[in-house]
């Protein structure tokens, strides 16, 4: 185990130096480096999957919208918060973007004090569908998403949400689907836990550095993958990094996309230009306490900038 990590982390330091040395190179080098992101979590034993699974099997509740009463013109103007993990897990020490890491513990408290004041989660898509006529939603909706893709979003975010009766909203960068990352099995429960999949490209790319065909590629092929290996098909983007412009978000709507994430700190509303929806990122400074009130709008969300 600690060989594995240690060539993880020998391959994780080689790329970001090659990303450094070439940082005054041409787009085209820095368009075949993909972003940093943080490296997965460290395979589980098979007690530990097994766990997990009977968890879920247990909590796997649905979900009941029929208490959701905000509906017609008041769901239509209604703002919601977009809250971002990446890793739910606890980092090793020395592991590369530990800001991106929050624990189980921690994790669960953010949830259970969202709970407390009265929070309900919703997808992308019950939002997108309410901003537009056709949707409710519950009084204080937020939606949960996760970056990239990683085992601790099955092993350690899903069963909390479970027990909430809350789905999660995993980006997926579809590169990260399989053994190294998150694994086909987890992936396929988080959709039959009713989780949202939506594209966070292929591979992790600077959108913004990509040629057309490239960006195209990146956009299209994604939405396929993900159709073709989940069975989910998704209108909704997360830009790695949050990296986007013009061209991008002309890109990303040519591609049949409804609607994009970015690392913009805010609350997203529906006057907002739907390809750059701020978020809320939740790290492992964020207390409970806080992320209620960023949640609630009487903080101001963190401006760090950082891997997404
Ligand atoms: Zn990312």
């Amino acid at each position: 185990m600690i060989v594995v990590l240690s060539v993880v982390l020998a391959g994780l330091l080689a790329v970001i130096v090659r990303r450094e040395t070439r940082s005054t190179g041409t787009a085209t080098v820095a368009a075949a480096r993909p972003l940093p992101a943080p490296e997965p979590t460290a395979r589980p034993s098979t007690a530990q999957v097994r766990r997990a699974t009977a968890e879920l099997d247990r909590r796997s509740p649905g979900r009941d919208t029929s208490a959701w009463s905000v509906r017609g013109a008041r769901a239509r103007a209604t703002s919601v918060p977009i809250l971002m993990w990446h890793v739910v897990a606890t980092p090793k020490p020395g592991t590369p973007y530990p800001d991106l890491w929050v624990t189980p513990e921690q994790f669960a408290a953010q949830v259970d004090a969202l709970r407390g004041a009265g929070f309900t989660a919703v997808t992308t898509e019950d939002l997108w569908k309410a901003w537009h006529g056709t949707g409710t939603l519950p009084r204080h909706p937020v939606v949960l998403s996760f970056d990239d893709g990683d085992l601790s979003h099955v092993t350690n975010a899903a069963p909390v949400l479970a027990r909430a009766g809350w789905p999660g909203v995993l980006n997926l960068a579809v590169n990260h689907l399989g053994p190294k990352g998150l694994p086909m099995w987890g992936a396929r429960r988080l959709v039959r836990e009713g989780w949202e999949i939506d594209s966070h490209t292929v591979d992790h790319l600077d959108l913004t550095t990509l040629d057309d065909a490239a960006l195209a590629e990146q956009l299209t092929r994604s939405r396929m993958l993900i159709e073709r290996r989940l069975g989910v098909s998704t209108r909704f983007l997360c830009y790695p990094a949050g990296r986007n412009d013009d061209r991008v978000r002309a890109a990303a709507r040519q591609a049949g996309y409804v609607a994009a994430t970015t690392v913009v700190p805010g609350i997203a509303a529906p006057t907002d230009d739907p390809f750059q929806l701020p978020r809320i990122r939740v790290g492992p400074t964020t207390t409970p306490e806080s992320l209620v009130d960023q949640a609630r709008g009487t903080a101001a969300p963190p401006t760090v900038v950082g891997p997404a």
